[in-house]
C-alpha cells in the first residue's frame, strides 16, 4: 500500500497505557498516538492517590489478597499475580526511568495506605497530583507522534484483522492505517450523570467493539467513588481523594457522627462500594448533607500533602482542612471493558490489543482496589509491547473507503443528557430490575430514532452495562441490586 498513513502501531488514546505502550516500543517503529482534544485530557491526568504497588517480593502475596478479597469472587487469580508480580518490575522500571515519586527526607520513596489495603504501599507525586506527574514524564519521554483534536469514529476490521482506524479529526475524515492497533481509551464516564472523570471519556471504543462483534465482558461492575464534591459546576466532578481517609480523616452526618461503623466496622477504611451505599442511604433515609471532615489535619501538612485539593476547593470557597466539605458518591471507574487476555489481546483477532481501564483483564473483578488501576495500565501497556514485538504480523494491509455516516444529529444533545439521567438513576449506586428494565425500553427506542453514530454507540455501550446487570443474578461487589 502506497498511503502515507501507514504505520506499524497505532495507540488509540494518550493517558498511562497508550503512553506507555508507545514509549516502550522499540524506537525503529513508526507510531501513531491518537487522542481527543488534549494529550493530557484523560483520566490519568487527574488521578490523585497514587499507585499501588508491593513494596518488595515479600509483599506481592499480600497485595495479590488485598486484591482478590476487594474483587468480591471475580478476579482471575492468574491475572492478579501477573499484575503484582510484573507490578513490582514495572514500578522499578518506571522510577528507574526517572519518574518522580514523593520521598521523605532521606530520599526514600514514601507509601501511603488507602482503603481494603492491609498495609501502605500506594505510592505518589506532587503530593495529591500523581497522575498529572505521570503525565507529564510519560509526554516526556514520548517521541512518536501525536495527534491531537482526533476522534475515533470505526475500527477498520475485515475477518480478524484490524487494518486501521478512521478519525474525526478537526472536521475531516481520515483513515490512518497499521499492523497493530491498541485500544487505549479508557472507561464511560461521561455516560453517567455525577462521574470524576475526563469529558473525553464516553465509552465510544466499547460501542464500537460491539458493532464489530468483539465481547465486552463485566460491564455491570461499575465501581462509584464515595467521596466527591458534586456541587461544582461541569460535568466532572472534584475528587477527594481516598489517601485522606486513609490518612485520617472522617466521613460524618450533620451533627457530626461517623455513621459508617453502623454499616462495617472498618469505618471509612471499608470497600468503596459500601462507602458509597452507606452514604447514598443515609442521606436518603435522614436528608441534608454528609461531610468529609478533615479538621485533624495540620493545616501546613494538608497544604503540602494534599495541594490539588487544598487549592482546588480553595477555588470553591473552602478553607480547608478547618471546613467540612459536602460529598457524594459519582462513577469513577469501570472494571467492566473489552474482554483481553494477560497480552493484552482481544480475542479471535489477530493484530487487536486493549489495554488499561478500557479492557477486561479480570484483575479488579467485582470491585477495584484503590490504585490499583494505574498499575494494570502499566503492566499491561508492556506485555502487549512484549506480544506486539514478538507477532511477525504477516498480512497486507488493506485500503478502506474514507467515509462516515453522520456523527452527530440535531436532537442528539438532549438524549445525550436524558441518557446520563437514565443511568444515574437506573444503573448507578444501588439498582433495581424494573427501572433496568424500564431503561432497556427506553435506549431501544432512543436507537430506533434518527441519531448520530457518536451517540448511538454510547447508547449501545449504556445498554450492554443495563443488559449485564439485569443478568447478574444477585448483588455482588460494586454491582448491587435490591430485587
Ligand atoms: C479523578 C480520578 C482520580 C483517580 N485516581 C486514581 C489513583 O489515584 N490511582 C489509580 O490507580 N487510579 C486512579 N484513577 C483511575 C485511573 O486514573 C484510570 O483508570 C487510568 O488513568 C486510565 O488510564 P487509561 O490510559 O486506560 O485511560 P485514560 O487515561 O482515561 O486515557 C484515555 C485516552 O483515550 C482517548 N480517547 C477516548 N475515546 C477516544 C476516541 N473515540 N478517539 C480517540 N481517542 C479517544 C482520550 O482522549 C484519552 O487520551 C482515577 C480516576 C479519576 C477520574
Amino acid at each position: 500500500m502506497k498511503n502515507k498513513n501507514i504505520y506499524d502501531v497505532i495507540v488509540i488514546g494518550s493517558g498511562i497505557s497508550g503512553l506507555n505502550v508507545a514509549n516502550t516500543l522499540s524506537k525503529d517503529k513508526k507510531v501513531l498516538v491518537i487522542c481527543k482534544e488534549n494529550s493530557w485530557d484523560c483520566n490519568t491526568f487527574y488521578a490523585q492517590g497514587g499507585i499501588a504497588v508491593p513494596v518488595d517480593e515479600s509483599d506481592i502475596e499480600s497485595h495479590i489478597q488485598d486484591t482478590i478479597n476487594a474483587g468480591a469472587g471475580l478476579c482471575d487469580k492468574k491475572a492478579v499475580r501477573v499484575l503484582c508480580e510484573d507490578g513490582l518490575r514495572t514500578v522499578r522500571d518506571l522510577i528507574d526511568r526517572g519518574c518522580p515519586f514523593d520521598r521523605d527526607e532521606s530520599g526514600q520513596i514514601l507509601y501511603t495506605k488507602e482503603a481494603a489495603h492491609s498495609r501502605n504501599r500506594i505510592i505518589h507525586s506532587g503530593g495529591d497530583a500523581t497522575g498529572r506527574e505521570v503525565h507529564k514524564f510519560l509526554m516526556s519521554e514520548n517521541t512518536s507522534q501525536l495527534l491531537y483534536n482526533s476522534t475515533v469514529t470505526d475500527l477498520l476490521i475485515e475477518d480478524d484483522i484490524c487494518h486501521g482506524v478512521r478519525v474525526w479529526h478537526n472536521g475531516e475524515l481520515r483513515n490512518y492505517y497499521a499492523k497493530a492497533v491498541v485500544i487505549a481509551s479508557g472507561g464511560v464516564g461521561s455516560i453517567y450523570e455525577y462521574h470524576t472523570n475526563s469529558k473525553t471519556i464516553s465509552g465510544e471504543l466499547q460501542g464500537i467493539c460491539l458493532e464489530k462483534g468483539l465481547e465486552l465482558r463485566d460491564m455491570q461492575m461499575m465501581q462509584f467513588h464515595p467521596t466527591v464534591f458534586i456541587h461544582s459546576l461541569g460535568a466532572r466532578k472534584q475528587l477527594l481523594t481516598e489517601a485522606l481517609r486513609g490518612e485520617g480523616a472522617h466521613i460524618v452526618g450533620k451533627d457530626g457522627e461517623r455513621f459508617l461503623f453502623n454499616y462495617d466496622d472498618r469505618g471509612e477504611l471499608s470497600p468503596r462500594s459500601l462507602v458509597s451505599r452507606a452514604i447514598f442511604e443515609y442521606k436518603k433515609k435522614y436528608g441534608g448533607e454528609v461531610y468529609l471532615d478533615l479538621s485533624m489535619f495540620d493545616k501546613e501538612f494538608f497544604k503540602k500533602r494534599f495541594p490539588t485539593i487544598y487549592f482546588n476547593l480553595k477555588d470553591l470557597g473552602y478553607n480547608l482542612p478547618e471546613d467540612r466539605v459536602p460529598i457524594s458518591p459519582a462513577f469513577h471507574y469501570a472494571m467492566g471493558g473489552i474482554k483481553t487476555d494477560l497480552d493484552a489481546k482481544v480475542p479471535k483477532m489477530k493484530n487487536l490489543y486493549a489495554v488499561g481501564e478500557v479492557a477486561n483483564t479480570r484483575v479488579h473483578g467485582a470491585n477495584r482496589l484503590a490504585s490499583n488501576s494505574l498499575l494494570e495500565g502499566l503492566v499491561f501497556s508492556k506485555r502487549a509491547v512484549k506480544s506486539i514485538e514478538s507477532e511477525k504480523f504477516d498480512f497486507l494491509v488493506k485500503e478502506f473507503d474514507v467515509k462516515e455516516e453522520s456523527l452527530v444529529k440535531s436532537g442528539d444533545k438532549e438524549i445525550k443528557n436524558e441518557l446520563r439521567t437514565l443511568m444515574w438513576d437506573s444503573a448507578g449506586i444501588i439498582r433495581s430490575r424494573k427501572k433496568l428494565e424500564d431503561t432497556l425500553i427506553k435506549i431501544d427506542s432512543y436507537l430506533d430514532t434518527d441519531i448520530g453514530k457518536f451517540l448511538r454507540l454510547r447508547l449501545k455501550t449504556s445498554r450492554n452495562i443495563v443488559k449485564s446487570t439485569i443478568f447478574q443474578k444477585e448483588s455482588l461487589g460494586a454491582c448491587y441490586i435490591i430485587d
